[in-house]
């Protein structure tokens, strides 16, 4: 079956006691045995749940997968895929990367006895040259963000040694537009909160894989530490990921049109967008990705201050975290989803308080490009005052 067929039937069978056609809420933490150990596959909320089974089916269908694990939000998911190293274990890590990931590993992992070594993953020799005898790990994202590169992910699943799992975080991209385990990589990990909830209603995330072993290590994590989505936001979850294709055609749509508004404009520095002819990346984002995303990041001309007050000032735009949902957002990465890497490590980055991140909606265009317009006319004299 196709991807918007799968999206909307896999794991969506009609309930088995009533007929309901949509997958009921089953807010329940526990379910009745008729002897003891005897019960029908569920014992337990936070082991398994009909809710969170069904969404989990969805999920792994439409990264074409055998397994899926789902959790409380994608740094939960993050988490349950470091729980599969061991203490003097190495991870070599994109230096291009959600903040919360980079805290994740300096700040809780690291403490554990592992260590990270971070590259910049479109360097494959730099990336090559990183790899040590004891990495089982390889941690990439794609897009990545904020800064919309990309990794080519069959080049860098050729490079790894037997032994050395690659886990691509697709949160960016979404399984709409790329799949990586298609290219290589062992484990894929979403932060459902984004594209595939797309409401901005639920937070959650995913582990998928189609190695069993993997998969069940995944899972007994998953029950052992207990970072479970409950039934609702399983649901609100799965009702979201149904509406994955059609979202995301909009998205990218809107996304190109904006990234071509920002490139032509001579007060912006900067467009970050695979979709761009100009983007360094953009023969390999053909070859990878079906589509470019609805992520763009820009750089103003003028000071930081000038993009600090763009933020605030653009009105069907939003000035919050996150992304991927229906309604546009802008943010500073820096200061925002990135504000955990510390500034000197952030700038060696590119990650500077210049850059503005577009979560691009599914609005109608020309609304977004007028408030966009708008807001950069507005603080253009910070930049460059009449006459000066
Ligand atoms: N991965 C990426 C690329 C993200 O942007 C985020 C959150 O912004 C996460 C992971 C973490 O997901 P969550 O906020 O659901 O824990």
């Amino acid at each position: 079956m196709k991807f918007s067929t799968r999206a909307i039937h896999a794991g969506q069978d009609a309930d088995p006691t009533t007929g309901a056609t949509i997958v009921p809420i089953y807010q329940t933490t526990t379910y009745t045995q008729t002897a003891v150990g005897e019960h029908r596959g569920y014992d337990y909320s936070r082991s398994v749940n009909p809710t969170r089974t069904a969404l989990e089916t969805q999920l792994a269908a439409l990264e074409d997968a055998r397994f899926c694990s789902a959790f409380a939000s994608g740094m939960a998911a993050t988490t349950a895929v470091l729980n599969l190293l061991s203490a003097g274990d190495h991870v070599v890590v994109g230096d291009d990367l959600y903040g919360g990931t980079y805290r994740l590993f300096s700040r809780v992992f690291a403490r554990y006895g592992l260590s990270f070594t971070y590259v910049d993953m479109t360097d494959l020799a730099a990336t090559r040259a990183a790899l040590r005898p004891n990495t089982k790990l390889v941690w990439a994202e794609t897009p990545t963000n904020p800064l919309l590169r990309l990794v080519d992910l069959a080049a860098l699943a050729h490079l790894l040694p037997g032994g050395t799992a690659l886990a691509v975080d697709n949160t960016f991209a979404s399984p709409y537009l790329q799949s990586p385990l298609a290219f290589g990589a062992h484990v894929v990990v979403h932060s459902t909160t984004k594209y595939i909830g797309g409401h901005s209603d639920a937070v959650g995330g995913a582990v998928v894989t189609n190695d069993a072993t993997l998969a069940e290590t995944i899972k007994f994590h998953q029950n052992a530490s207990g970072a479970v989505p409950g039934p609702f936001d399983a649901w609100l979850v799965m009702r979201g990921a149904k509406t994955l294709a059609v979202r995301m055609r909009e998205h990218e749509r809107n996304a190109g049109i904006v990234a071509a508004f920002l490139a032509e404009r001579d007060d912006v520095e900067h467009v970050f967008y695979p979709g761009l002819v100009s983007h360094p990346q953009h023969e390999l984002a053909k070859r990878q990705m079906r589509g470019f995303g609805g992520m763009v990041s820009f750089t103003v001309r003028g000071d930081a201050r000038r993009a600090f007050d763009f933020a605030k000032t653009t009105k069907v735009f939003s000035l919050a975290e996150s992304l991927g949902g229906v309604e546009s957002l802008v943010g500073i990465p820096a200061r925002m989803t990135h504000g955990s890497i510390p500034q000197a490590e952030r700038e060696r980055r590119g990650i500077t308080d210049k850059v503005v991140r577009l979560s691009v909606g599914i609005e109608d265009p020309d609304d977004l490009v007028d408030d966009l317009r708008a807001a950069l006319d507005a603080t253009r004299e910070i930049v460059a005052p009449v006459g000066g």
